[in-house]
């Protein structure tokens, strides 16, 4: 059997599954977010009675991330319906924005969109956040009412997002019916060269398949080019599983993934035990290939889709309006240092946006010297627009007062995940993909540029 194959075996309680069969799946973790937490709500709440508990109050986690700093009085709404839910039901992972329980969040246009509005408790955008506070395990299985809770196949756990009405399920039943999906095998080799970054990886790969090319698959990432990637590298492919259509990525489990989530688990408090899956000599794969890191280039993934490839030096005819860094894909530590250190010195040409993942983020930008001097401010030094306030922001539009968001046909080249048209905003709009690196690079020239210009 593949990774996933094993997850879901072991989570069905068989001995064995095979793709295209139709299992009930036990979960381990349900996620929710603030744009479809009120609707699995109001689903759990319709088929399981005004006054059902969830199937384990443990496993339950709700992460309001989306829409949350806008003056937008139904976006605080959809938090509110959180929280009264939460309270309802006392489930202990409620990562609210307020520390408040009875209180409700509002714009405080005294502080604006780059102070700090948010409480103790706020956890950030859920995929960044759920390994942060030690909700993701080996071998475990993960449902999210978000495409992209496929992130967390970083740690070798099944992890897939499901709409409102599974999701109403599971929490429920604690139960899932899935259809195995398929697995394609992708082998890694070598090491990434300078100025090349696990974005790269998965753009190349997306490029190579197509954005529908791995449709309801599984995207499993092994081989000896793994040991090379950080774990927060492994979430950046994960991650974007789903932009080839993926039903989950998934990577094998090594001594880096384990002290990683021995350390969150302990730090949080969380479950400690797991058990994770191994590879079987014989696994099934409906397709392969080998990637070979090192020969890998800066890529970008051109307007109007993820599998638009191009390499960064093909383009340095496009001329840029906007530079964003952030999102669960691209708005991590090492992201962030990735393109501090490209922009060390230098000065931003264009308008350049960078919205941390997470509070723990910001805090590590903001409290790591480099020469006696934050990454944090090395960053505003260079003309990036940073907001304290982290989330999804400008990723996915969100209402128009939202930090960063394209609200006009600009070009924009961003580090996160999803470029179909009015992805950042504005219908006209149009989005270029790339890695932090590749849009730090860009941001100085106000062109497509390949970072490995600037590298040391
Ligand atoms: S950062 Fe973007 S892709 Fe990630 S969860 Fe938020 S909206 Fe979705």
């Amino acid at each position: 059997m593949t990774l996933t194959e094993k997850v879901l075996a072991r989570a069905t309680g068989k001995a064995r599954v095979e793709a295209g069969e139709n299992v009930w799946v036990s979960a381990d973790i349900l996620m929710t977010h603030d744009v479809c937490g009120p609707g699995t709500i109001g689903v759990f709440k319709r088929e399981f009675g005004p006054k059902a508990r969830v199937w384990d109050r443990q496993k339950v986690v709700i992460m309001p991330d989306h829409y949350i700093f806008t003056a937008d009085a139904k976006s605080a709404r959809n938090v509110d319906v959180l929280r009264e839910f939460a309270r309802e039901q006392g489930l202990p992972y409620f990562y609210d924005v307020i520390d408040e329980p009875a209180g409700h969040w509002r714009f405080d246009p005294n502080r604006g969109p780059v102070k700090s509005q948010h409480g103790s408790r706020y956890a950030g955008v859920c995929h960044a956040a759920l390994p942060q506070k030690g909700h993701t395990r080996p071998g475990e299985v993960l449902f999210g009412t978000d495409s992209h809770t496929c992130t967390a196949g970083a740690f070798n756990e099944f992890a897939t997002g499901v709409g409102n009405t599974d999701a109403g399920f599971v929490m429920g039943t604690g139960k899932l019916l899935l259809k195995v999906p398929a697995s394609m095998h992708f082998r890694l080799e070598g090491r990434l060269s300078p100025g090349v970054m696990a974005k790269d990886v998965i753009l190349h790969c997306i490029g190579e398949i197509g954005f529908d090319g791995a449709t309801y698959r599984a995207l499993q990432f092994d081989g000896p080019g793994v040991a090379s990637l950080s774990i927060e590298d492994r979430m950046t492919i994960a991650n974007m599983a789903i932009e080839a259509g993926g039903k989950n990525g998934i990577f094998e489990f090594d001594d880096q993934t384990e002290s990683w989530v021995n350390g969150r688990c302990r730090l949080n408090g969380t479950l400690s035990t797991y058990e994770p899956v191994e590879r079987d000599q014989h696994e099934d794969f409906v397709f392969e290939m080998v990637v070979e890191l090192d020969r890998l280039e800066p890529t970008v993934a051109c307007h109007p889709n993820p599998g638009q490839r191009k390499l960064a030096r093909e383009l340095g005819h496009i001329k840029l309006d906007r530079a964003y860094i952030g999102s669960c894909t691209g708005g991590k530590s090492s992201d962030f240092l990735a393109a501090a250190r490209t922009l060390r010195g230098r000065h931003v040409a264009i308008d350049t946006f960078g919205v941390p993942a997470t509070p723990e983020i910001v805090g590590d930008l903001q409290t790591t010297l480099w020469d006696g001097k934050s990454v944090w401010q090395i960053l505003v030094d260079a003309g990036v627009q940073m907001t304290e306030n982290a989330g999804c922001a400008a990723c996915l539009g969100g209402p128009v007062d939202t930090f960063g968001r394209v609200n006009a046909p600009l070009k924009c080249i961003s580090a996160t995940n999803r470029n179909f048209p009015g992805r950042m905003g504005h219908k006209d709009s149009q989005v270029f993909l790339a890695s932090p690196a590749t849009v730090a690079a860009s941001a100085i020239s106000g062109r497509i540029t390949d970072p490995r210009k600037y590298c040391d």
